[in-house]
């Protein structure tokens, strides 16, 4: 099924990402805690893709895993920084022959190596690029990208990141998703800029549950997103003690997703990081509101 389909329903929902295996020897526990994430019969799931390679080879087994055993529609992440032509091409036909619908298209973040290689080399400059040739595939996936309410880190103004977007948006992209970020206003801002830009595709929130206080370096570092100081305030309160700290980071996640409800946005997507209880414990905080 098309995430756009569920999108145009109008109805709210949740859905939930999770990430594949690192190693050979973590998949069944990977695979495990993405069942039980499935088993919540989320609105769909999302399964990244690692830029690198590292990871890739799992991604499709685990989305193919979640749409087959579970019926839950799902959304494979695919990056294109420094693949050839002829990778992306086959990396399209596999998950067009794992019968998925739905590609989340991504350039993928350029990592010290990357940064110094030589990109003269390189087939894939921007996601707009992998945008053309799913396009191209001779099936008609629905196509998910990423925005960035708080800029992505390389782009000199919101103006300019903003201008790409509308380019990238205009190339084939159903529906958009949202780096993560802790503060709802930067969000609503940054809807009423690209609407006035001329962008009108539905967008999905992301928002990180941190549940321990090891995330928050990472997830800044990752995202460069704003920490409100009510947040930094729960995290220094909390942080050394983990189940408070968790209990905390969840409701302050749930906090921002009804708020995100109650100001009309319908759909919610939750970064689960492979984390069952969590995105339990979120699903049942919203269950009344996602049920409407
Ligand atoms: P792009 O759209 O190419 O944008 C990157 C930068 O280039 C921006 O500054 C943009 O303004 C600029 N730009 C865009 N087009 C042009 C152009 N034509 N000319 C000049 N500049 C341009 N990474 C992974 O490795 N695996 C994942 O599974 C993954 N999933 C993600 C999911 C979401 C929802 C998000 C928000 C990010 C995800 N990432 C993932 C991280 C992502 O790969 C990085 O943020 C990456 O740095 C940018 O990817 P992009 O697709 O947004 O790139």
């Amino acid at each position: 099924m098309k995430i756009i389909d569920i999108l145009r329903t109008g109805k709210p929902t949740l859905s939930f990402e999770v990430f594949p295996p690192k190693t050979d020897s973590s998949f069944e526990s990977v695979k495990f805690a993405t069942e039980e994430i499935a088993k919540l019969r989320p609105s769909f799931m999302s399964v990244t893709y690692g830029a690198g390679g590292g990871t890739s080879k799992y991604t499709l087994e685990i989305a193919g895993n979640i749409k087959k055993n579970y019926g839950v529609p799902t959304l494979a992440h695919l990056t294109c920084v420094s693949s050839t032509k002829e990778t992306v091409k086959e990396r399209i036909e596999h998950i067009k022959q794992a019968g998925i619908d739905n590609i989340m298209a991504l350039r993928g973040d350029l990592t010290p190596e990357l940064e110094n290689s030589d990109r003269t080399k390189w087939d894939y400059r921007h996601a707009i690029d992998l945008i053309h040739d799913i396009k191209m595939s001779g099936k008609e996936f629905c196509i998910g990208a990423a925005c960035y309410p708080e800029i992505h880190p390389e782009s000199a103004n919101q103006s300019e990141d903003i201008k790409y977007l509308k380019e990238k948006v205009d190339a084939g992209v159903d529906f958009l998703t949202t780096q993560m970020f802790f503060d709802n206003n930067l969000l609503y801002n940054f809807l009423y800029k690209i609407r006035e830009a001329g962008i009108t595709v539905p967008v999905i929130p992301g928002i990180m549950p941190i549940t321990n206080a090891n995330q928050v370096e990472r997830a800044i570092k990752l995202s460069g997103s704003f920490m409100p100081v009510r947040f930094k305030a729960l995290v220094d309160k909390f942080g050394q003690d983990p189940e408070a700290m968790r209990q905390a980071g969840i409701a302050y996640a749930t906090d921002q997703i009804i708020d995100l409800y109650a100001n009309g946005i319908n759909a919610v997507h939750v970064y689960s990081m492979n984390k069952p209880d969590v995105a339990k414990a979120i699903q049942s905080n919203v269950s009344e509101i996602i049920k409407r």
